[in-house]
């Protein structure tokens, strides 16, 4: 007998529960691409070199202690990620009129700005694309926004429905909280030209929307930090206000320790100022204060110039190597003579690539082909290797024929 007795079982998380039905599955060919995780070539997780280093010299450091930080996090790693994500030159970072708190990771910095912005938006709803990460509904709704949604992905050119996007955030209440992938949209791997981005940001403005970028794959997508972060200063140097949360999960493989930062740039200096402190009462009843040793790392490669540019060379190789098993997959589909138009694998950006594949299809590859993904139909280039894409293709070729 248990006062819980009438607590039912809750499903599988949709992405987490492929890895879990993955690993009770014995057979030697199975694959895991649900997750989005990166794997080396061997199939491994991998740990940076400049991660290592960090490391080293941390615990080197007799001096340092593990007594609580504060309650935004470390002064160092904030002002080091803002400029990373911003720019050295910024505006908005030289005019003092930017607020950064260290927070858990993307998940963590989504919803605290979102508890922010359920306080103290006048305006308490967030447009989120279809389809998007699926956990951003549920940190949005549980933060207390309105989620409502606006068009993204058109399955019949599987890019990007920019008629539908535009007309559905010109019709948006003017105040509304906007959510953008800022790069390599998860899951569908479409991502707005230059010149389409330049369109949406005076539509925001002029609507008088406000942005709220999710930063989840900065440098994962192109491979340089800069070019992945252009939209998003793009919208800082108009001078308006807007809500970034970044993730150090992917770009330094840093999943597990939970590092990333949640920055408002202000109207001034003297709002920003107003704001953190706002954010640290968000923050405080939630976990008090945040952990140390994932910001110390990424603070210690952030200020070493050598560190840096050596990230900056390890990064570049991730995104290299996702690339490169895009064009493997690609060419063996045309190989096998697979029906269809596969272009999109090449074209789409980052980690991700939404194949099409319908549920069943997905299911078949699952039954017969022991390749686990989500049921979206999305793939993680990131766990596909080049002894692994003719598996895949011989199952995509037979889901398909
Ligand atoms: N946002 C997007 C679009 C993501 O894909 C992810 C991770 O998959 C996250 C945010 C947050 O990840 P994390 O909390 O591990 O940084």
């Amino acid at each position: 007998n248990s006062v819980f007795a009438h607590v039912v079982q809750a499903p599988e998380d949709p992405i987490l529960g492929v890895t879990v039905a993955y690993n009770k599955d014995p057979s030697p060919v199975k694959l895991n691409l649900g997750v989005g995780a990166y794997r080396t070539e061997e199939g491994k997780p991998l740990v940076l070199n400049v991660v290592r280093k960090a490391e080293q010299q941390l615990v080197a450091d007799r001096s340092r202690v593990k007594e609580y930080i504060p309650i935004a996090g470390l002064a160092d790693f904030n002002k080091l990620s803002a400029k990373l994500m911003f720019g050295d030159d910024s505006p908005a970072i030289l005019e003092n009129r930017i607020t950064t708190v260290q927070c858990l990771s993307g998940t963590g910095s989504l919803r605290v700005g979102g508890e922010f912005l359920a306080k103290h938006h006048h305006q308490p709803t967030i447009y989120i694309p279809t389809p998007t990460w699926g956990n951003h509904p549920k940190i949005f709704t549980l933060a207390g926004l309105s989620v409502k949604t606006y068009r993204y992905y058109d399955p019949t050119t599987r890019g990007l429905n920019f008629h539908g996007l535009m007309e559905d955030l010109g019709s948006a209440p003017s105040g509304s909280v906007v959510l953008l992938h800022a790069c390599a949209h998860n899951p569908t791997g479409v991502d707005p030209t230059l010149q389409q981005w330049e369109q949406i940001r005076k539509l925001i403005r002029s609507k008088g929307l406000l942005p709220f970028f999710d930063s989840a794959y900065q440098g994962f997508a192109s491979g340089s930090l800069d070019a992945d972060a252009k939209p998003v200063r793009m919208f800082v140097a108009d001078g308006g206000e807007l809500l970034a949360a970044q993730s150090y999960a992917k770009n330094l493989g840093l999943y597990g320790e939970r590092v990333g930062a949640l920055s408002i740039i202000c109207g001034s200096s003297d709002v920003a100022r107003r704001v953190e402190s706002q954010l640290k009462l968000v923050i405080r009843p939630m976990y008090s204060s945040p952990p140390i040793h994932g910001a110390s790392i990424v603070a210690t490669i952030l200020k070493d110039r050598d560190l840096f540019h050596e990230w900056t060379i390890e990064l570049k190789g991730m995104a290299d190597r996702i690339i490169s098993m895009r064009h493997q997959l690609f060419d063996a589909l045309r190989k096998r003579g697979t029906p269809g138009d596969w272009s999109h694998i090449i074209k789409q950006i980052g980690m991700f690539t939404f194949t099409g594949l319908n549920k069943e299809q997905v299911e078949f590859m699952n039954k017969e082909y022991h390749i686990y993904m989500t049921s979206d139909g999305r793939i993680s280039m990131a766990g596909l290797s080049t002894k692994t894409v003719p598996h895949l293709a011989d199952a995509i070729h037979a889901a398909v024929t």
